[in-house]
């Protein structure tokens, strides 16, 4: 496999807007989530936020919240809690309903689409937050080469995963090593530029929450991972119980 080139970016374009998009599971929404979206925020100085629940599988074994408790989960656990605005996008939901797979760089070029004119898109900064975990599995995303023309990149360290770029594939490692530079960078053009922020290391996960909460109720060490108002919905609809 050839080693491509980085997608050529408009160079120094006219910024007006950047959009963090952040996608999840979010079964369920945790700790982890809301301190990463507003650290990425803040650091960023992004205008505006995207939340993109996955769609709910529809093969068996899939999520255990449906798609309307995790909405609403993002909404008891972001209300107030950023200081620019947010919304909540449900293309993936959506699709998913109809049994359209559903991947990130349809997500991210519908976004794209929905802003139409060129000229407008190249004012827009699109700015994909992803976790380590994912970082590992980003070569094995559909197009996934497409999405450094959709979208920068940024990743957020975590326990238990490294950020090695030597051990991933050769040609994501190589286009990652072109895109990647200084944060400033993310504010002068609208795609295709790489930030992996090394100092975090929130030990939450989703998946730990549920075994937990299934195998011994709700502790102390658990609740205090799960944001009030999401703990009281969670406790309302018995979802892991
Ligand atoms: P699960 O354990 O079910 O995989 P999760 O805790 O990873 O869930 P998701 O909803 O799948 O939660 O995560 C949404 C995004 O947030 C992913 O990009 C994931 O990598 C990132 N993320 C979640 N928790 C953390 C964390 N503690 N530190 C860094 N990134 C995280």
């Amino acid at each position: 496999m050839g080693v491509k080139s980085a997608p050529a970016n408009p160079a120094a374009t006219n910024i007006q807007r950047s959009v963090l998009v952040f996608g999840g599971s979010f079964d369920p929404v945790h700790q982890g989530h809301v301190a990463l979206v507003q650290h990425f925020a803040k650091l960023l100085k992004v205008d505006e936020v995207r939340l993109i629940p996955a769609g709910q599988p529809w093969q068996k074994g899939g999520l255990k919240a449906t798609a309307e408790q995790r909405i609403k989960m993002l909404e008891l656990a972001f209300d107030e809690q950023l200081s620019v605005p947010y919304s909540i996008d449900q293309q993936e939901i959506e699709r998913a309903a109809a049994q359209i797979p559903s991947y990130t760089v349809d997500t991210l070029t519908n976004m794209r689409s929905q802003w139409g004119n060129a000229q407008l898109n190249e004012e827009i900064a699109l700015i994909l937050l992803i976790g380590a975990d994912q970082f590992h599995n980003f070569a094995t995303w559909k197009n996934w080469q497409q999405i450094f023309k959709l979208a920068h990149i940024v990743v957020a360290a975590r326990p238990g995963y490294s950020l090695q770029i030597d051990t991933l594939p050769s040609e994501f490692a190589a286009l990652w090593q072109q895109a990647n530079g200084a944060i400033e960078d993310l504010k002068q053009c609208s795609f295709g530029k790489t930030w992996l922020e090394t100092d975090l290391a929130w030990d939450i996960s989703a998946t730990r929450i549920r075994d937990e909460l299934q195998q011994q109720g709700q502790t102390r060490e658990t609740t205090s991972l799960i944001p009030r108002k999401v703990l009281d919905y969670l406790q309302s609809q018995g979802i892991y119980n």
